[in-house]
C-alpha cells in the first residue's frame, strides 16, 4: 500500500484513510467505544478520515479522530487493530474508488467532545457491545469486535 493520499490507473482510484477505535474503561460496566453519528443518515461508525499531503497513516488517524471527536487521543502499540477495504462510486465520477481504512485503537488523553467538528452531529460513548449494535458497516463492527476481544484478553491477563 502505497502513502500517497491517491492513485489512479485506468479510472480506478486508491485512497486511504486512518481513523480508530477510541475507548475506556469504565468501572464495572466495562468497556465503553466512542461512536461518531448521522442519524439522520441512520450512519454510526467509527471516526476517520483521509490523509493531508506528507502524513503517515498514524498522524492522519490522531488528526482526523482529534477533529471529529473534540479529544486528544494517543495511539495504543503500534499496528491498527484492524484494516478494511471497500469500494464505492463517486456520482458524476467515472470508475470506482478503492477504499482502505486502517483503525488504530486509542485512549484519550485530553479534550473535550463538546468543540467536535461539524463532519458528523452525534459523538458519544457508548457500551462496546451496544456500539456494535449500533453500527452501520459490518466491516467497522468487525474491527471494534476485534478490539473488544483484544481488550478483554489484555484485562484477563493483569
Ligand atoms: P473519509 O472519512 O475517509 O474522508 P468520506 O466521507 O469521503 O471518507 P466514506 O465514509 O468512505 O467517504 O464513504 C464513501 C462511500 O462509501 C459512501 O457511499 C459510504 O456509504 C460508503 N462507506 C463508508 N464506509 C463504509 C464501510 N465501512 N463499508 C462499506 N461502505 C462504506
Amino acid at each position: 500500500m502505497g502513502r500517497r493520499p491517491v492513485s489512479s490507473r485506468d479510472g480506478v482510484r486508491e485512497i486511504w484513510s486512518a481513523g480508530g477505535v477510541v475507548y475506556r474503561r469504565a468501572g464495572d460496566s466495562g468497556l465503553e467505544v466512542m461512536l461518531v453519528a448521522r442519524p439522520r443518515e441512520r450512519l454510526w461508525a467509527l471516526p476517520k478520515g483521509k490523509p493531508e499531503p506528507g502524513e503517515s497513516i498514524e498522524q492522519t488517524a490522531l488528526r482526523e479522530v482529534s477533529e471529529e471527536t473534540g479529544l486528544q487521543v494517543a495511539i495504543d502499540g503500534s499496528e491498527p487493530v484492524g484494516s478494511i477495504r471497500y469500494t464505492y462510486e463517486v456520482p458524476g465520477r467515472p470508475g470506482r474508488v478503492y477504499k482502505v481504512v486502517h483503525h488504530y485503537l486509542m485512549q484519550p488523553t485530553g479534550g473535550d467532545l463538546e468543540r467536535h467538528d461539524g463532519e458528523y452531529d452525534l459523538v458519544e460513548w457508548y457500551d462496546a457491545h451496544e456500539a456494535c449494535k449500533r453500527m452501520t458497516y459490518p466491516n467497522e463492527r468487525a474491527i471494534v469486535e476485534r478490539a473488544i476481544e483484544a481488550l478483554n484478553g489484555e484485562e484477563a491477563a493483569r
